[in-house]
């Protein structure tokens, strides 16, 4: 990959940031539009622009074309069929729809499931799921290494099960967990299986019928699209068993003063005018991303997230959140001595953006004994070089706050 042709379509990434060049490595919170779709998004509201679905005319019906081409392409590009997705304003409407949407189907005598290292979107639904039925929502532990520890997930799964909902990759430890073998697994107790896949994006091309998850969601901001937008892909067969939760324009097929009837899956939950321009914008990252060729893209993620392990642990004062199996996008760690915010705040100093706090998973950053972690999260746009920019920060960082010259 010609990483420095392809960082000249990304204007945010020219700039200097306190008179340093910016070095952005908060890319699993956010990663950097490239000025192919946003110029995809200007060239909708200069020349298509229209709300989508009720008009005959030419705008609306380009729009609603432009929409359901959306729809298509990411359909195409997750495996699934193209009445599968329900676009939504991201990962997190989606989860929160999701445990609205299956309400019916979870009960008392029944446990929902979630990972020790799940993000508060991928949590705090299902906590609330089990408060409004009386389901009980238990923890699937993880080892000392960040991996999820099947064995005891096999274990939980003796107990009836409803739903089970984890991240395909941690947005903390970057664990990439067995998606396939918990589906399976999941699927033998009749469980319904949830993907949270606001990282998954970073793994490459994916299929989810071979993965057979029965629910997924993601947001488009993860993949250098609008933010607002994402989207709940659901199996054809159980969306057409479920009813809407949002009520209004668009979901419907007739109404009266007192009755409607809804439309078809997925429109029956896509209440109100859509984000059709961040759809659109979907179509248009996974395009450049595709053009780039998206396995490229995923191995350049991983070899940077491999060459930022190794450096991190030639450094004795840092001590890595995780060491799992398989670790792609993320990178948590503490420094003896130094606050995570305070290194954050010195390397922001530096024109160098990392994450710093809980990372919105504060019961994990807990359990690992800890109040805050640094999180450096690479894109395949970032270079070695900018890791080594960073990693020399570090160490000045380390050096100045130890009062030590190491
Ligand atoms: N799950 C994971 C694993 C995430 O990393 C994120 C975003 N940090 C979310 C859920 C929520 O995504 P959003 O804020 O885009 O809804």
């Amino acid at each position: 990959m010609d990483i420095s042709a392809i960082r000249k379509d990304y204007p945010i990434l020219q700039q200097e940031v306190h008179k340093n060049p910016l070095v952005y490595l908060d890319n699993a919170a956010t990663m950097q539009m490239p000025k192919q779709v946003m110029d995809c998004i200007a060239m909708h509201y200069q020349s298509q622009n229209a709300n989508v679905h009720r008009g005959v005319h030419t705008l609306s019906q380009r729009s609603t074309n432009a929409l359901e081409d959306a729809r298509k392409s990411v359909a195409a590009f997750i495996g699934a069929a193209t009445e599968e997705v329900i676009f939504t304003s991201g990962c997190t409407q989606s989860l929160n729809d999701l445990a609205h949407m299956l309400e019916s189907r979870v009960g008392y005598g029944q446990q929902v499931l979630v990972s020790a290292m799940e993000h508060h979107s991928n949590l705090v639904p299902w906590q609330d799921l089990c408060n409004r039925t009386g389901a009980s929502l238990k923890i699937i532990p993880i080892d000392e290494n960040g991996d999820l520890d099947l064995e005891a997930l096999h274990m939980l799964l003796q107990e009836p099960t409803a739903v089970i909902s984890v991240c395909w990759v941690s947005n903390v430890l970057g664990t990439v967990n067995p998606i396939g073998e918990i589906s399976m697994m999941a699927h033998e107790v009749g469980a319904y299986v949830v993907v949270d896949g606001a990282q998954a994006m970073k793994l490459g091309k994916i299929d989810l019928h071979e993965i057979d998850c029965d629910f997924f969601a993601c947001s488009g901001h993860k993949i250098g699209a609008m933010t607002g937008v994402g989207i709940l892909y659901g199996k054809r067969a159980v969306l057409e068993t479920m009813g809407p939760i949002h009520f209004g324009g668009g979901m419907v097929d007739q109404v009266s003063y007192t009755t409607a009837t809804y439309g078809n899956v997925p429109q029956r939950f896509e209440a109100g005018t859509p984000h059709y321009v961040g759809a659109i914008s979907m179509d248009a990252a996974l395009t450049y991303m595709m053009d780039l060729g998206i396995e490229d893209i995923a191995a350049q993620e991983e070899r940077l997230t491999q060459y930022i392990l190794r450096k991190l642990e030639d450094i004795p004062e840092i001590h890595l959140a995780a060491s799992p199996r398989r670790q792609v996008g993320a990178v948590s760690f503490t420094v003896d001595g130094v606050s995570p915010f305070d290194a954050g705040v010195l390397l922001d100093a530096k024109g160098i953006a990392v994450r710093t706090g809980h990372l919105c998973a504060q019961p994990l950053i807990e359990s690992l004994g800890l109040e805050h972690v640094i999180r450096v999260s690479p894109a395949f746009y970032n270079t070695k070089e900018e890791i080594d920019l960073f990693l020399d920060h570090l160490n000045r960082i380390i050096s100045l706050l130890k009062g030590s010259k190491r």
